[in-house]
């Protein structure tokens, strides 16, 4: 048996009640780069605790063989725990090994986890949708497998969303992907924030407009992980939350 587990966007209790079920049982964990340091404490003290993420710089141990691993350890009837950053369902390649899961005859379950983009928002006080104001909320990544800017996207619809748009992998092409929503006709001057490690303790929030956002996070020197939320909803972001930092925009 395996199940797929969100762990959340970086604070450790922002998994779930399952997942942690889950990960306190597992025999096996193996897990990503992102996710939070605390959740691997949670483990068992004989459970085998395999990190196949990829740091910058570092190869991972690549798709296949994660797929590989997943497959060879639950299938000696270990109770297996893939545990992902965010949402497992959210650009995290659970298809991938689903589908190798699946082709190897074994069972599997999928345990949600708050995906970054909707940590981001509850840390800034955006409703992502709001009512007469954004009835679409858009989860998009506008970076491919390689890192580059996906051309084949379909700029024209998310240019059209009439609502927010969460961008995720955005940091390195963060002028490329403003510069073509633009382009395909969304206004410059709409709100945007990027916000780096959501709902960790080094969280920082970048403000400006869709127009600037690309300049304000290059002078913040703001890092992967962080998301791009775009939309009319952003302009009631607040900082008046508890604990949150101190906005790191400069002019935004
Ligand atoms: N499955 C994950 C997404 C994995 S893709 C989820 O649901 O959140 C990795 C991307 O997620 C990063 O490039 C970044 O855009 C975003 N991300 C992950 N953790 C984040 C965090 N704590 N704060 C901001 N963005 C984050």
């Amino acid at each position: 048996m395996i199940s797929f587990v969100g762990a959340g966007p970086g604070d450790p209790d922002l998994i779930t009640v399952k997942g942690l079920r889950r990960l306190r049982a597992a025999e096996v964990l193996i897990h990503d780069r992102l996710v939070a340091p605390e959740l691997l404490e949670e483990a068992r003290h004989d459970a085998q605790v395999i990190d196949v993420g990829k740091a910058p710089g570092r190869h991972g141990m690549g798709q296949g063989g994660i797929n590989a691993l997943l497959v060879e350890r639950a299938a000696r009837d270990r109770r297996v725990v893939r545990l992902k950053g965010g949402d497992p369902t959210l650009f995290g390649r659970l298809a991938e090994e689903i589908r190798a899961v699946r082709a190897a005859g074994l069972r599997f379950e999928v345990v949600p986890g708050v995906t970054a983009g909707c940590a981001a928002a509850s840390r800034t006080g955006i409703s992502l949708t709001e009512r007469g104001q954004s009835s679409v909320a858009v989860f998009a990544t506008a970076t491919d497998h390689s890192g580059e800017t996906a051309l084949d996207l379909d700029w024209d619809l998310l240019a059209r969303v009439r609502g927010t748009v969460v961008c995720y992998m955005t940091v390195r092409n963060l002028d490329t992907i403003a510069a073509i929503l633009i382009a395909h006709g969304r206004d410059p001057s709409e709100p945007a924030v990027v916000v780096e490690r959501a709902a960790r303790a080094d969280e920082r929030v970048v403000p400006g407009s869709l127009g600037t956002i690309a300049g304000v996070a290059r002078a913040a020197a703001v890092e992967s992980p962080a998301v791009l939320i775009v939309g009319p909803t952003v302009r009631a972001a607040t900082v008046s939350l508890v604990g949150l930092p101190a906005l790191a925009g400069v002019g935004g």
